[in-house]
């Protein structure tokens, strides 16, 4: 059966001397895996299209394994991207939670269209950290993970000052503090932010410029949560880490 699809190149594997095995998540049919025969040859007209990152309509013959790609056609090709070390280290991260977190064949448009949006404010210049806050936010519910961002964990009340406990599951607040010894201490601004995250449509992001502290409060909270609850090891992430640590040396030095 041929099947035409939007799609979005999570990852692709060489397979023999001259075929990759590109993954996508599609619109249609969530994320499948096909193979592109001739891929790795650059003459192969399925080559350009076999791109990390690269948005797409593809024809492809489905099978109840792997389905072959024959034809396909680029929509954005999000070069700049692929021609940027740090925001290629950015997108092979988002790209690889979206893989690992998602099952095969099972369509979500609403996450189709979250990764799509990511990959096109990275290509335009938008604050790869803000992008992937959001997008590691919003990749809790399709986990199945969904932490209490409206009021306190323990009492339910939504004033006061609110921190984060990882053990119970979301927002804590001085009255409760004492209950989570582990608790971690954020901002009222990251409060919000990370609800804001959580909730907000990506699509009606505008400029968000975030101090260096607020960023990594909520790097702090998103990267302690996932470790507990999420299950996952990405290689990206790690190599974003380092990336990161390696950018921040650079901007010591230039001041
Ligand atoms: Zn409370």
């Amino acid at each position: 059966m041929l099947t035409k699809c939007e799609g979005i190149v999570l990852r692709t594997n060489d397979y023999g001397e001259t075929n990759k095995i590109v993954t996508l998540l599609t619109r249609e049919h969530g994320k499948i895996g096909v193979m592109a025969r001739g891929a790795r040859k650059s003459a192969s007209r399925l080559s350009a299209v076999s791109q990390p990152f690269l948005y797409g309509s593809f024809l492809m013959q489905r099978t109840s394994g792997l389905g072959t790609l024959q034809q396909g056609e680029m929509i954005l090709s999000m070069r700049t991207i692929r021609e940027d070390l740090f925001l290629t280290a950015y997108a092979a991260f988002i790209a690889e939670l979206t893989d690992k977190g998602t099952e095969e064949k099972k369509p979500n448009p609403y996450l189709f269209e979250l990764i799509l949006e990511s990959f096109k404010r990275l290509n335009e210049g938008t604050d790869p950290d803000v992008i992937t806050f959001i997008v590691q936010m919003k990749m809790l519910g399709v986990m199945g993970l969904y932490p209490e961002l409206n009021h306190c964990v323990h009492c339910k009340s939504r004033d006061g000052t609110f921190h984060f406990s990882i053990r119970d599951n979301g927002f804590i607040c001085h009255r409760c503090f004492e209950k989570d010894p582990y608790k971690v201490p954020i901002s009222p601004q990251t409060a919000r932010l990370l609800r804001l995250f959580y909730y907000f449509d990506i699509g009606r992001l505008g400029s968000v410029s975030l101090k260096h502290e607020t960023k990594n409060e909520i790097k702090r909270v998103i990267d302690l949560y996932y470790e507990e609850y999420s299950g996952l090891y990405l290689k990206s992430k790690r190599f974003l880490d380092q990336m990161e640590s390696m950018k921040n040396l650079l901007d010591e030095n230039k001041s």
